[in-house]
């Protein structure tokens, strides 16, 4: 495990780690870059190992019986989407009505694409945004009706099962202080199957204590979340609004793809003029099209998990 301590003495430095594919595959997943845990709860650092723990399993067995990069990345995510600790489905960021509007998305590299903004009612809204890029022809849609979520065979859950005790008296602190800082999480994972195929899926509450109708980067292709085969696969978490400006997943992509950079160079300039020059704060998981992972962030903390050669590894 990362000693985060110089990490949090020097917030904007970029923090990154490079990681040899061990297996034919790999799967790296985040749990969010933006809190600190004594902050959301007094949960104990290894709730959140356990919940890293679960989803890296989930994703890694559909890749180790050669699976696809897409049905681990999304089997990932679930999990996480279903573990209250982590800024997603159940336990997600509330906005400042105290609600829960959840944005996801999911890219195959490929490039078929699909995401969804503003769910309200969709348990895991990492499937319906696979829904939409393979139920329609569109690739975006806005507050999925709980019909529509229905009918496409995911289960549906109320604003009771998301929202727990947690945020509640997160958001109660946030807004007693007035305060306009930004308290963000997301989860998202990147992965390269046997077949040498790359995805990447992206889910969040977004921040907290955000306007009802805002939304981040996590459910827009290029911003948040991007795959590409031959590339890589990108999964970020941070302040929205500045990935969104840099389109940061794509700008990594962009700069393997035409100026020949290696993954761990382009995510470093990336994070460098993206976030770090416009003072944002954030941090990201990719694969680059040969398996090789990069963990980045510049922000205190990220949580994190990949494999190397030593076995899982577990960043909070
Ligand atoms: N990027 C997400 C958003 O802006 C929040 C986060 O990653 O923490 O909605």
């Amino acid at each position: 495990m990362p000693d985060n301590e110089e990490a949090i003495a020097a917030p904007r430095t970029t923090k990154l780690w490079d990681i040899a594919p061990i297996n034919g595959f790999s799967l790296a997943l985040h749990g969010g870059a933006g809190g600190q845990i004594e902050e959301l709860s007094s949960e104990s650092r290894a709730a959140f190992e356990e919940g890293l723990s679960i989803a890296h399993g989930a994703g890694r067995s559909v890749l180790e019986r050669g699976g696809s990069a897409l049905d681990a990345v999304c089997a990932a995510v679930e999990q996480l989407e279903n573990h209250p600790l982590f800024n997603a489905g159940r336990g997600a960021a509330l906005t400042s009505d105290g609600e829960i509007e959840l944005d996801a998305s999911v890219m195959d590299g490929e490039g078929k694409a699909g995401a969804i903004a503003a769910s309200r009612h969709a348990k895991n809204p990492v499937y319906v945004a696979r829904s939409v890029m393979e139920r329609t022809p569109h690739l975006f849609l806005v507050a999925p009706s709980t019909e529509l979520v229905e009918g496409w065979g995911h289960e549906t859950a109320e604003q009771d099962y998301f929202i727990t005790e947690a945020r509640v008296r997160q958001l109660a602190r946030i807004q007693a202080r007035d305060t306009a800082a930004p308290r963000h999480g997301t989860v998202g994972a990147v992965a390269y199957d046997k077949h040498g195929n790359v995805a990447a899926a992206t889910s969040t509450g977004g921040m907290v204590n955000q306007q009802m109708g805002r939304v981040g980067d996590t459910p827009m292709i290029g911003a948040g979340n991007y795959a590409r085969n031959g590339i890589a696969a990108v999964s970020c978490t941070g302040d929205g609004e500045a990935f969104i400006r840099g389109v940061v997943a794509y700008d990594i992509a962009a700069r393997i793809r035409y100026l020949d950079s290696g993954l761990a160079d382009a995510v470093k300039a990336t994070i460098e003029n993206e976030l770090t020059q416009k003072n944002a704060s954030g941090g990201l998981v990719s694969v680059g099209g040969d398996g090789r992972i990069v963990v980045a962030h510049n922000s205190p903390r990220m949580f994190a998990a990949y494999e190397d050669a030593t076995g899982l590894v577990m960043m909070t």
